[in-house]
């Protein structure tokens, strides 16, 4: 089987994505660890951006709102290997009307083999490993090969 590389820089190029109600969860998450977010490359989805932008002044790459393609946008680029890593705090208890749209964006998360963190103590583990700050080869599974079945 052929494994590739792809190596992550220093640089985080990081997705940060939160529902309504957990949107002040990210805020605070962002606040606690914005001397080190400053470093890194931040991406979102339209509402998600504004609210980081204006409460911590943070610099921003915003895409549309979630419900309105932003989270497809944000999968595209994890895709085209654009995005290293993804915090995602959603919502366990309300329903989405781009449910669809955030199922997709989880599953080409773990496609793409990008840490995914969607509750703080996994973002909180997430920031404080020590690959957070160096190079770091992520393999790429190469799923068509995966997907052959050998026949006897
Ligand atoms: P928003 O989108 O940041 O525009 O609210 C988040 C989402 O629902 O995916």
């Amino acid at each position: 089987m052929s494994e590739k590389f792809e190596t992550m820089g220093k640089k985080k190029r990081i997705a940060l994505i939160a529902h309504d109600n957990r949107k002040g969860d990210l805020l605070d998450w962002a606040r606690y660890n914005k001397g080190t977010l400053i470093n890194h490359e931040l991406y979102a989805t339209g509402t998600t951006g504004k609210i980081l932008k204006e409460y911590l002044g943070l610099n921003i790459i915003r895409m549309q709102s979630g419900p309105l393609g932003g989270d497809q946008q944000i999968g595209s680029k994890i895709s085209l290997g654009e995005i290293d890593c993804m915090i995602f705090f959603w919502d366990p208890l309300e329903a989405q009307p781009h449910d669809v749209d955030v199922r997709a964006l989880l599953r080409i998360g773990v496609v793409y083999n990008i840490p995914v963190a969607c509750n703080r103590s996994t973002a909180d583990f997430l920031i404080s490993s020590p690959l957070f700050s160096k190079e770091y080869d992520k393999m790429l599974i190469n799923y068509k090969t995966r997907m052959k079945v050998e026949m006897p």
